[in-house]
């Protein structure tokens, strides 16, 4: 099947051809449709799916009859609404907005907090057909009267569950409130809880159900691989599967928290592997730099917490290791939906101390997977790892070869394969070998501390919930 196909006027298809598409992806085989008809959607798709296009092409073919090229304000009243949870997914989106518009006489701008929102305001004053928002600072601009909503026909809501995670569902039900009940909606998540649906519900006008992954699925061309490694080893053996990987190969590392994020960036450089991090604490341009010089393959090995890498469009990535599995099942989807895109092979390799085995289960669960294991000798996990599947595994490792071993870390024999051990709770241990304490707080970065009256530097000392603070210390707004 075409483009040309489906129903989208002259100046989209060419923006189309222009991004080098020769086909439609399977989601945009099946919303591109629904949504030029004119109904509601819930759509049930990973990053990499193409759905980006998928939305964003009906919805500028339906704005086309608005197009003006009319300098007037109010000729160009903001009209669609394109709601994402971070500020990096938002401007990918936007990105994707401007690139398939640029035929049509329509604007566009992203909106987002965490910096200054004058500009913001005199883009909005200019009149705007199109705006792409994280939902806090699309309340601020509300609440200072620097948008009106009262126009909006088109809302979509992309990654709806990580809105969830994050805590902007309230967010979310006071920007419904303030848009015209005739409006098309269109909701998209990468997975559905029943809170997902409830939203679903209040939001949606008898949507049409599109799904491209079954849900809570992932990717069938990811082959997943779990290390069991002691917690103080983990660093040690990062480095080293880092090292034996084709040196060509970019590596997005996911950390549980930002306290570990820089430190963690600054050991692999300490190591000669160039590295650098991306989480909620730095400046938004040292996030864009650092995605930008990844992006370019200036730096090899970018680590992220889930946060900050949510929604992040980067292509080719062959391999993403989690050096901590995540607290929820739904963000492993999430952080290995940036490997094995598009049809692409991907790797996902997780990192996996004894107290981490509960969340191994808890995805192996939900992805409806067992997780090949496979002990990297000189980086064996704690001796409980395998405890209570004795009769189960074929080899154990053994206490003096683990002492041995770590004191030549670079060996690297066949790896010995075990079966999945079932889940069990451990104390945490953050103390690696040499001393490196994990649990430590980061300490902001530079860019920040020389930035006093910057948002992010001054919001970043408030008492905060947990989720927020790792938006970069914003608060609700994102
Ligand atoms: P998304 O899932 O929207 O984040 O898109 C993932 C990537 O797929 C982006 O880099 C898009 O530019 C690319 N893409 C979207 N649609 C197509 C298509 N029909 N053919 C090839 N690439 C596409």
């Amino acid at each position: 099947m075409s483009f040309s196909e489906l129903g989208l006027i002259p100046e989209i298809l060419q923006a189309v051809t222009d991004a080098g598409y020769s086909e439609p992806t399977p989601i945009q085989r099946q919303a591109i449709p629904v949504v030029l008809a004119g109904h509601d959607v819930m759509g049930g798709a990973q990053t990499g799916t193409g759905k980006t296009a998928g939305f964003t092409l009906p919805l500028l073919n339906r704005l086309a009859r608005h197009a003006s090229t009319s300098t007037s304000p109010a000729r160009h009243p903001v009209r669609a609404l394109i709601l994402a949870p971070t500020r990096e997914l938002a401007m990918q989106v936007f990105e994707s907005v401007k690139l398939y518009s640029k035929h049509l006489p329509l604007r566009s701008t992203c909106i987002y907090g965490g910096v200054d929102m004058n500009p913001q305001i005199q883009e909005l004053r200019r009149g705007i057909e199109i705006v792409v928002a994280t939902p806090g600072r699309l309340l601020d601009h509300v609440q200072q009267k620097t948008i009106a909503l009262g126009q909006v026909e088109f809302l979509v809501l992309d990654e709806a569950d990580r809105m969830l995670d994050m805590g902007f569902i309230p967010d979310i039900r006071r920007i419904l409130a303030l848009l015209p009940a005739n409006r098309q909606s269109l909701l998209f998540s990468a997975t559905f809880s029943d809170e997902i649906k409830k939203l679903a519900d209040q939001m949606l006008k008898n949507p049409q159900l599109i799904e491209v992954a079954r849900r809570n699925m992932v990717s069938e061309t990811i082959t997943h691989i779990v290390h069991p490694v002691s917690s103080g080893l983990k660093r040690n053996l990062l480095a080293h599967l880092i090292r034996h990987e084709d040196p060509s190969n970019q590596v997005l590392v996911f950390v549980d928290t930002k306290f570990a994020c820089s430190r963690l960036a600054h050991f692999l450089e300490r190591h000669d592997i160039s590295a650098d991090s991306i989480h909620g604490d730095k400046s938004q341009q040292a996030r864009t730099e650092t995605l930008d010089n990844f992006k370019s393959g200036k730096i090899r090995v970018l680590v992220a917490t889930d946060v900050a890498a949510r929604g992040l469009d980067i292509e080719d990535l062959p391999s993403v290791i989690n050096f901590e599995l995540p607290h929820t099942a739904e963000d492993y989807v999430h952080r290995i939906g940036r490997t094995g895109r598009a049809g692409k092979k991907g790797k996902a390799v997780s990192l996996v101390s004894a107290e981490e085995r509960h969340r191994l289960a808890d995805i192996q669960k939900l992805i409806k997977l067992e997780i090949r294991q496979e002990v990297i000798h000189g980086y064996e996990p704690e001796t409980d790892f395998f405890e209570g599947e004795a009769g189960r595994r074929r080899k154990a490792p053994a206490a003096s070869s683990r002492q041995q071993s770590e004191s030549s870390p670079s060996d690297r024999r066949k790896p010995s394969e075990r079966e999945r051990p079932p889940p069990r709770g451990r104390k945490p241990n953050h103390i690696a070998p040499d001393g490196f304490d994990f649990s430590k707080p980061y300490e902001a970065p530079k860019d920040l501390s020389q930035q006093p009256g910057s948002a992010a530097g001054r919001e970043i000392h408030k008492t905060q919930r947990p989720i927020a603070f790792l938006l970069g210390g914003l608060g609700r707004k994102a």
